[in-house]
């Protein structure tokens, strides 16, 4: 297969330096064009990015000339890590002229013709884009504790339904982008407050897990709030997790639904996505991130709730699994549907 020309938008960020390594060496996607703002445009990428990954930038990326937003791009696939402040206006944009974006930006993630998806849970929302083919679209994936948190939850809630989930979330610095958070803020501390984050986890979910119906998503019917805190990790959200499913089963139901929830056959979905642990003591971020290659999530710490039924410890990678790879696998999805041309 002949492989296929991609952008970046916003390639110079931490999810765009994270999109990079794992492109690096992609069987269906090949980077050809890499777009910042107007401070780095003009200029050879490895000139000015500030790289944090620890594999080396590729050579053919380094030299690549960066160009700025709105410029003219001749990749019709684009990814977006662009900051939260221009993603709306850039992206709609490119999709005006006939790109397909693939963003992990909140802007469009809520309007109701934009497919909010993890392949592994509700591939089948692409249907939204019946009839924009000739146009071109995005496709978005979700918040990045929401991204750990639904593909935990979509095997309870499709076997046996959901009524209440409360979560508490402890937010890597990877999170907030790079340089993100004054190290004299997080060192030694923890920030009880991450803007707009409690409700998108609430909201996004139930996208996530709502019905295709007439040419929209109903949402799913499912109570859940959500405290956020940023903490002194750099990979990987750690969420403490309370909830009441609909029909009432033992953990060891719980259990093996967590681990028959399999992977799909595209080069980024992990064949096992959850690993649980009976030791209680897992999973913690500095020995559990990276399971998967970070693409799968793992859990931990199952025992009952005295007030919802439930709860439990879950750990994902958050720029892999809950931004960049999530955007890879959302474009394998695409082409694997015969919807990138
Ligand atoms: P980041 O490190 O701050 O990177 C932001 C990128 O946007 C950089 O390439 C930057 O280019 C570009 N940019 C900033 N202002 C711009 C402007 N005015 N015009 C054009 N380009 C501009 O942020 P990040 O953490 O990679 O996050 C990127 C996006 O992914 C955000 O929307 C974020 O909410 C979302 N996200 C992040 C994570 C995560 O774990 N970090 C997870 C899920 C979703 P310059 O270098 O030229 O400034």
């Amino acid at each position: 297969m002949k492989k296929i020309a991609v952008g970046i938008l916003g390639a110079t960020g931490t999810v765009g330096q994270k999109l990079i390594t794992l492109l690096a060496d992609h069987p269906w996607f090949t980077v050809e064009e890499v777009v910042a703002s107007e401070k780095s445009a003009g200029k050879p990428y490895g000139s000015v990015v500030a790289w944090r990954e620890t594999q080396e930038i590729p050579k053919k990326i380094k030299q690549l000339e960066i160009k700025k937003v709105f410029d003219s791009l001749a990749s019709k696939l684009l990814f977006s890590s662009l900051d939260a402040t221009v993603a709306a206006a850039v992206e709609s944009h490119y999709v005006e002229r006939g790109h397909i974006v693939i963003s992990n930006a909140q802007s469009h993630r809520l309007h109701s013709q934009v497919p909010l998806v993890i392949p592994e849970v509700n591939g089948t929302h692409l249907q939204l884009l019946h009839g924009e083919r000739s146009r071109g679209f995005i496709i978005t994936n979700p918040n990045c504790v929401v991204m750990v948190l639904a593909l935990a939850l979509y095997p309870l809630f499709k076997n046996f339904g959901l009524e209440k989930v409360m979560v508490h979330t402890m937010q890597a610095v990877s999170g907030a982008g790079y340089p993100g958070v004054a190290s004299m803020d997080i060192l030694g501390n923890v920030i009880p407050h991450i803007d707009g984050e409690e409700e998108k986890i609430s909201r996004e979910i139930l996208k996530l897990f709502g019905t295709y119906c007439d040419r929209k998503i109903d949402f799913a019917a499912i109570k859940v709030s959500a405290l956020c805190n940023r903490v002194p990790v750099f990979h990987g959200h750690t969420l403490n997790v309370a909830f009441t499913t609909v029909e009432k089963i033992d953990s060891e139901a719980l259990v093996a639904a967590w681990k028959n929830f399999k992977g799909l056959d595209l080069p980024s979905s992990p064949s096992n996505i959850i690993r649980y642990f009976d030791d209680c003591h897992r999973p913690q971020p500095r020995l559990d991130v990276n399971f998967g290659n970070g693409m799968g999530i793992t859990i931990g710490n199952l025992r009952p709730c005295s007030i919802l039924d439930w709860k439990c410890t879950i750990l994902g990678h958050n720029t892999v699994r809950g931004a960049a790879g999530a955007a890879v696998l959302n474009a394998e999805h695409l082409v694997a549907n015969g919807l990138h041309t």
